[in-house]
């Protein structure tokens, strides 16, 4: 099966609080892990950016499932490839706080500082995320 590569971003509802992320990870921990998927998620007030890779039947699976959630809403598919190896293989999920970004690193993708993946390309967004997720002060 080919190895792919699933980013999206969408935009948060307007009741998500921290236990909802809580329980966001925990099933994707545990869905992600029996299928084969690794990735990250990035919350910030406003929006979620998150990465899947994995098994291309395997990614779309848990992507409609991601689709129909009410915790969010305008899912937008930034980029879908079909990839020779994994870059976030590290975590079935792994949540990331949009608070906790360097603000240089918003500077560098983003034309005002403000974290808005609707605003950047699929490429754009896959280098977005491992700037993010390779800062050790990244934490859950
Ligand atoms: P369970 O894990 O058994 O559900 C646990 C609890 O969550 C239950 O109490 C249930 O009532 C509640 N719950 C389940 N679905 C919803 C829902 N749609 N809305 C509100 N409460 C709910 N799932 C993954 O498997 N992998 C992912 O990578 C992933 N990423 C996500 C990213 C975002 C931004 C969002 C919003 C959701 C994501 N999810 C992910 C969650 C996914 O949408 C489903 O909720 C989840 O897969 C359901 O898993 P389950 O059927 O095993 O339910």
């Amino acid at each position: 099966m080919f190895l792919t590569r699933l980013i999206y971003a969408s935009k948060v509802a307007a009741d998500v609080n921290r236990d909802d992320l809580d329980q966001i990870i925990e099933s994707a921990c545990k869905n992600n892990a029996e299928l084969g998927v690794t990735g990250a998620l990035v919350f910030s007030n406003k929006y979620f950016l998150q990465v899947l890779e994995g098994g291309r039947s395997e990614v779309n699976t848990v992507y409609h499932k991601i689709l129909a959630d009410k915790r969010h809403y305008e899912p937008t598919l930034l980029d879908y490839s079909e990839i020779s190896q994994r870059m976030f293989h590290e975590w079935e999920m792994k949540l990331f706080l949009e608070t906790n970004i360097n603000r240089k690193t918003n500077i560098k993708y983003f034309s005002q500082e403000n974290f808005d993946p609707y605003e950047i390309s699929g490429k754009t967004a896959a280098k977005l995320l491992q700037d993010i997720t390779s800062k050790d002060h990244m934490e859950k």
